[in-house]
């Protein structure tokens, strides 16, 4: 398979390249040039997700070092459960899909659990280990970092901002083993992203650390988050006789994006709606057909808190129509979701699951009733007891695998949001 950058000035390349790259020279996106056309009966003889997932990503690794290591990658990555849970009895009732059974309890599990491993198996280059450089606001770091814990041959340099985020997202990021270091920057999310951007700009620097990134544009993160909304989409087919409807809480269109190649990909998925938090620019592009990228605004459902969808120039590169709908909920809308999710079906949702139940219940009678919708859970609501907790009147338990972080012991490094101090950690180890 070979990948082309979406602005059309830089070669195409391999998956092992486009991994390794993360972003285009050109500034690009990586895309697959052609797409395998699988149909539901390519999957009868694939249960669970670690073997579909095998059988799904292959055409997109063939001729690559990755391609005879799926099976084994998929195993080991998606070694967690997915279940799907029907939300009440109702004839017309959607499914929760949930994606926060990982160890950081969040879906980015699946995609940073991935990419460590599709690393892993490429081996080092002969330049020498590469160096995962990301900036994370909380959820990203969190899950690069567990992700990355124990595998050999690369390292992860985690920037967050200082007392920016929440006590237990900074444990979540500062817990891990070699080969993760945590950076605690002084300056905002904002700050630690425009460093890591000059870091990649600095030609000398990105050289000599074979500097690649892990954020949601890299294709060893969209690629494997295709498998989890295929497996709903065929199990779902399979009891209902048609295409279910996909809701999925989205910011930065990774999660989402999955789901619409999944469906141009022959999976039988119907129509994809997305559920935003208030940040706009996504329902004024469903809107208006323009698309105009703005500074981000600060909700409760803070993982989505995204002004300028860096996956939007894929999607702009399928055609017309992929996306059937786009709902935008407050945060007042949130907190009423969460109360009223809760006491209808006792169902306890995160503020990013919120916006996917509320955006369910704006369609019309008509479109719920014609098929099965599947709302995907992001994370898990403990991790967001702050919002949850005072909203439902009840206590919302850490379930096992995230006490277990909070009893590991944490390290980092501080630093300004300077270059200088950025080269500094690269050169010595935390
Ligand atoms: C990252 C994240 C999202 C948004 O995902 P995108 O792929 O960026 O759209 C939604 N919910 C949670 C909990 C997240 O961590």
């Amino acid at each position: 398979m070979r990948y082309a950058s979406t602005r059309g000035s830089a070669p195409d390349v391999d998956a092992a390249s486009a991994l390794r790259a993360g972003v285009a020279p050109d500034g690009g996106l990586y895309m697959p040039q052609t797409l395998p056309a699988f149909s539901a009966a390519d999957f009868t003889d694939t249960p669970g997700l670690a073997p579909l997932a095998a059988r799904l990503l292959a055409p997109f690794f063939a001729d690559s070092v990755i391609g005879p290591a799926l099976p084994g990658i998929c195993a080991d990555a998606f070694d967690f459960a997915c279940p799907r849970v029907r939300l009440g009895e109702a004839d017309d009732a959607p499914d929760i899909l949930e994606l926060f059974h990982g160890p950081t309890g969040a879906f980015k599990d699946f995609g940073a659990r991935f990419l460590f491993r599709a690393f892993a198996a490429l081996g080092q280059s002969t330049d020498g280990p590469a160096t995962v450089l990301v900036a994370t606001s909380g959820d990203t770091g969190g899950a690069v970092g567990c992700a990355a814990e124990g595998v050999t041959g690369t390292r992860a340099v985690i920037l967050f901002p200082a007392g920016r985020i929440s006590a237990f997202q900074e444990h979540q990021l500062c817990c891990w083993d070699a080969p993760v270091e945590a950076v605690r920057v002084s300056g905002d999310f904002d700050a630690c992203q425009s460093l890591v951007k000059s870091a990649f700009a600095n030609e000398a620097l990105s050289r000599a650390h074979n500097l690649t990134s892990a954020n949601s544009i890299s294709i060893g993160r969209f690629l494997p988050q295709m498998t989890y909304w295929a497996r709903a989409a065929l199990d779902a087919c399979a009891e209902t006789g048609i295409a279910p409807g996909l809701i999925i809480p989205t910011g930065n269109l990774g999660n989402a994006f999955a789901a619409v190649l999944a469906r141009a990909c022959g999976l039988p998925i119907g129509p994809v709606v997305l559920a935003t938090n208030a940040n706009a620019t996504l329902s004024d592009w469903f809107a208006s057909g323009q698309y105009s990228g703005r500074a981000s605004i600060a909700t409760l459902a803070n993982a989505m808190d995204v002004g300028a969808p860096s996956n939007f120039e894929r999607l702009a590169g399928l055609p017309d129509g992929q996306i059937a709908g786009v709902v935008r909920v407050d945060d007042a809308a949130i907190r009423n979701r969460i109360r009223a999710s809760f006491d209808e079906t006792g169902y306890i949702a995160c503020p990013h699951t919120a916006t996917g139940l509320e955006a369910w219940h704006r369609l019309d009678n008509d479109a719920r009733a014609e098929r099965r919708w599947i709302i995907g859970a992001t994370a898990h609501p403990a991790k967001f007891a702050d919002t949850v907790e005072p909203v439902i009147g009840k206590s919302v338990p850490l379930p096992p695998a995230l006490q277990a972080v909070l009893e590991r012991p944490v390290r980092c490094r501080d630093i300004e949001a300077d270059l200088a101090d950025l080269s500094h950690i690269l050169a010595t180890r935390g």
